[in-house]
């Protein structure tokens, strides 16, 4: 199948390079000319394990292609995704204004039927809009479908989760344009669903709101645990093993951020709102998770007393492991709240560090190691939980420490380890372990 892919993002690349993995022809589009040419150089614009190698594979053997030019994209394809960001305005409301530019293009220049796919995260209605947008700038009456397939791949297993999705959603008008989309996702042989096309944009917000919320509810689970000496991650493990609950999105720590789940739970609130219903439920997630990073800072602020004196190596800076995007990462907001406090704050990320640094304050200083980073420090403080963190030498990290202070965010260690290393370790739900 000739297919299109508009916008070279975490999802657009990921999903062409698969596509053209599966024997399709792809053409991938941005409007950032640095972005294609260095893509065309071989250059990859974002970390994702895996990727560097599909789009090599591919462009090697002539099935990946790198382009600005939207118009001839759309000429040379029978299937069109929309890929671009959604970011949101102030409100919470999405700004539709990419998916709507790429829409007028796709009209402009439509030669023939063409499948027009939303895989962009869009609130419901944005199938009927693009559909409106299109048909108002074809110069003349062509026919064409607008299918929603939203997009459910999580960064840092981008290629994994695109090749092995839990279902598949296909939102379509009519049999014909979804028969297109069930062909092409036939090889990769894992459950497709196929609904109208609203219900399949209410299904992503639906499923990030509801992912969001589980987190919200375990950290608050989280702060009950600590004022009743209960440990949360034993309370996670009771209630995770209930299969009507279920494990995953369970664990309490400094809340959720990256470029989609605040974003989309914004969005649903704004939505609900907009057709007359004020969804308290998501609104109270997104107040629980506000509080994460400062409720946080103030343990460490508790512990350590005045912080201008202080030194604190913080170890991770991504919003997630795995990933170099810095989208809504809570050691931002961590970060900033120390750095106002007056602490000198130094830095460790495997790969987020570059794309960190503007948005961190001026001052803050990046470690080349994690055990750089705690050299002489008060502190560490872990915000994401990198596999490497979990395999850390910690008698190496205590020995370097001024003091053996450690704030793990992610409760990515055991307390009776701490305990027995000598830390004082504070966590996220559990008793402190305080050395006698
Ligand atoms: P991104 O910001 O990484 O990439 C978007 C790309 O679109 C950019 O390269 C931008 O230059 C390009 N673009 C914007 N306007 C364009 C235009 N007019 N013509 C051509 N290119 C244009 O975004 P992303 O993270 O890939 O997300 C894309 C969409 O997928 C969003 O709606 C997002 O909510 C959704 N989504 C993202 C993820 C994720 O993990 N990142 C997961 C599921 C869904």
């Amino acid at each position: 199948m000739n297919i299109c892919v508009v916008g070279t993002g975490y999802v657009g690349l990921v999903t062409g390079a698969v596509f053209a993995d599966l024997g399709n022809d792809v053409v991938c589009v941005d409007k950032l000319r640095a972005k294609i040419d260095s893509l065309k150089a071989g250059h990859m614009p974002i970390y994702e394990p895996g990727l560097e190698e599909m789009v090599a594979r591919n462009v090697g053997d002539g099935r990946l292609t790198f382009t600005t030019d939207l118009p001839a994209g759309v000429r040379q394809s029978d299937v069109i995704f929309i890929a671009v960001g959604t970011p949101p305005r102030e409100t919470g409301e999405t700004d539709l204004s990419h998916v709507e530019a790429v829409a007028a293009e796709i009209g402009r220049t439509m030669d023939r039927y063409k499948v027009v796919v939303n895989k962009s995260t869009v609130p419901v209605g944005t199938g009927e809009l693009v559909r409106e947008v299109v048909a108002r700038h074809q110069p003349a009456p062509i026919e064409f479908d607008v299918v929603s397939n939203p997009e459910f791949l999580r960064e840092g297993s981008a290629i994994e989760d695109t090749l092995r999705p839990d279902r598949i959603v296909i939102g379509a008008p009519n049999q014909h344009a979804a028969m297109r989309l069930v062909e092409l996702y036939a090889p990769l042989e894992r459950p497709m669903i196929i609904t109208d096309l609203p219900s399949a944009e209410v299904i992503k917000y639906a499923s990030n709101a509801f992912l969001a919320a589980k987190i919200s509810f375990i950290n608050a689970i989280a702060n009950i645990c600590e004022s009743a000496g209960a440990d949360v991650t034993q309370v996670m493990k009771g209630m995770g093993l209930d299969n009507r609950i279920g494990s995953a999105f369970l664990q309490a720590g400094l809340g959720y951020g990256g470029s989609c789940f605040p974003k989309d739970v914004d969005s649903l609130i704004h939505t609900a709102g907009r057709l007359g219903y004020d969804f308290k439920l998501l609104k109270s997630v997104v107040e629980i998770n506000r509080e994460r990073a400062g409720r946080l800072v103030e343990m460490i602020r508790k512990v350590l007393g005045p912080m201008d004196d202080k030194t604190v190596a913080v170890l991770g800076l991504a919003f997630k492991p795995n990933t170099d995007d810095m989208r809504e990462a809570k050691s931002v907001e961590v970060i900033q709240q120390l750095h106002g406090a007056g602490a000198t704050v130094r830095a460790y990320d495997p790969v987020a560090a570059d794309n960190a640094h503007p948005l961190l304050p001026e001052g803050v200083i990046y470690s080349a190691s994690p055990y750089e980073a705690a050299q002489d420090a008060d502190a560490v403080v872990l915000v994401t939980e990198w596999n490497e963190f979990k395999f850390l030498n910690l008698e190496r990290l205590r020995s370097v420490l001024r003091r053996r202070a450690i704030f793990d965010g992610r409760n990515i260690w055991e307390p009776d380890r701490m305990r027995r290393l000598g830390f004082e370790y504070y966590s996220i739900g559990r008793k402190p372990v305080i050395p006698s």
